[in-house]
């Protein structure tokens, strides 16, 4: 067992592997997950834009488990959204995720780096307050690993952060409770998402239906954390699917959560990145983290290059990471989080009234002009409510 590498990264999802990928291409790289399958348990719907998943994974029908072509968003009186064409760069994929994963490891194994299943972060080595390697254990074995650069990609109960000394606290308004079955005996068309809004499914959240292929389905929902109550939201989706699919049968329970946060304002310290949901990376509004964990590992993946090359993994060679990270997505996130407060604030009556406005809209008319126009037509104080997110 090798006792130094250049770089470590903890967690082999999406952004690990995509980071840990992309350092061995120059550095020698140490992967660590704890779970002893990587891609299992999937906690995950598995929506992607096969198009944006194509930049990392060369696209096999053996993690495509359906070709999605459109979608309809369902109101809570029932007012149906339908676009028959996806906008672009949205998910148009479900996927699986069990091979996914375990193709963008194998991925990084082949480009050099070392992997490590059932091994799992305990702490970091901290010394004069940089991070200078990671603690572990295996198989019930303690031991160390010094590195230059340490990534955390442990996902969204990430603890790599706060041992660094970053504050990755989220509040209870900015979690999405997630709770999803994989239901077979599913009737639906295969190639279109469905999603139901409303405090009868999903208080402040939503429900999906993505279909799996054959007469399956992922069904699942979210409930932001501030609206938990006493009815949990396993009892919300075990009512939605009676009420939906009555001959339905689970065959897979899946929970988690989902950051759905602004960014993180600090994502690096000395000698450590955050990737993906360990830096709260998921597109708050809807909660799609995939896309964003790996391009946020292919350039914290750069950024080791970089750091290990110089000899200087400080925040100054680090921050790059931050800033890059920033300006390619940081509005995005920063537009989404603003657009989820807004909508997780609605009643009813507002999502039914929005729901009206937009019957009918095509993915043409979906830019900040085609929208003015339309509400400007249909309903213009409700684009008095909505100009700040224009
Ligand atoms: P993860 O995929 O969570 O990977 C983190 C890895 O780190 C795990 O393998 C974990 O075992 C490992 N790990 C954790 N701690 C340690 C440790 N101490 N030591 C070693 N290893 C460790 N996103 C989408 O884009 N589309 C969707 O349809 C979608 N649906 C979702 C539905 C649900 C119910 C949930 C919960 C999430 C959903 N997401 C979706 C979000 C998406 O799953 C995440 O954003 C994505 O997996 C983030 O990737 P990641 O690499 O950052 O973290």
């Amino acid at each position: 067992m090798r006792e130094e590498y250049d770089v470590v990264v903890v967690g082999a999802g999406p952004g690990g592997s995509v980071a840990a990928r992309t350092a061995a291409e120059e550095c020698d790289v140490l992967l660590i997950e704890k779970r002893q399958e990587i891609g299992s348990p999937v906690r995950c719907a598995e929506a992607v834009s096969i198009g944006s998943a194509a930049t990392y994974l060369a696209p096999d029908k053996k993690w495509i488990s359906s070709e999605i072509k459109g979608m309809q968003l369902i109101a809570p009186d029932g007012t149906t959204l339908e676009l028959r064409e996806q906008p672009l760069q949205a998910p148009d994929v479900v996927l699986e995720r069990k091979i996914f994963d375990r193709a963008l490891a194998k991925n990084a194994a082949r480009a050099g780096a070392h992997v490590m299943v059932r091994t799992r972060a305990t702490g970091l080595i901290m010394e004069d307050g940089a991070v200078k390697g990671v603690k572990m254990n295996r198989l019930g074995d303690d031991f160390e690993v010094r590195s230059k650069v340490v990534i955390g990609a442990d996902g969204v109960e990430s603890q790599v952060g706060r041992w660094g000394g970053m504050n990755t606290t989220l509040k209870l308004r900015d979690i999405e409770s997630c709770v999803q079955y994989h239901v077979e005996n599913v009737h639906i068309a295969q190639d279109m998402f469905q999603f139901y809004t409303g405090s009868q499914y999903a208080p402040r959240g939503y429900a999906w239906i993505f279909p799996k292929g054959g007469q399956a389905a992922n069904i699942g929902l979210g409930v932001l954390g501030s609206s938990l109550n006493a009815k949990r939201p396993i009892d919300y989706l075990n009512e939605f699917v009676a009420d939906k699919f009555p001959e339905g049968q689970p065959v897979e329970l899946v929970m988690g959560g989902v950051p759905v946060s602004d960014a993180l304002k600090t994502i690096v310290s000395d000698g450590l990145m955050l990737v993906g949901d360990a830096a709260h990376h998921t597109l708050p509004l809807v909660g799609g983290g995939i896309m964003t964990a790996m391009d946020g590992g292919a350039i914290a993946g750069r950024v080791a290059r970089k750091a290990v090359h110089e000899n200087d993994a400080s925040v100054r060679v680090l921050s790059a990471y931050e800033t890059e990270w920033m300006s390619t997505f940081g509005k995005l996130l920063k537009r989404m989080y603003k657009a989820k407060e807004f909508i997780a604030s609605r009643s009813d009556e507002d999502l039914n009234r929005i729901a009206h406005a937009f019957q009918g809209i095509q993915p043409d008319e979906m830019s900040p002009k085609g929208i003015t126009m339309r509400l400007l037509k249909k309903d213009p104080k409700l684009l008095l409510m909505l100009r700040h997110l224009l």
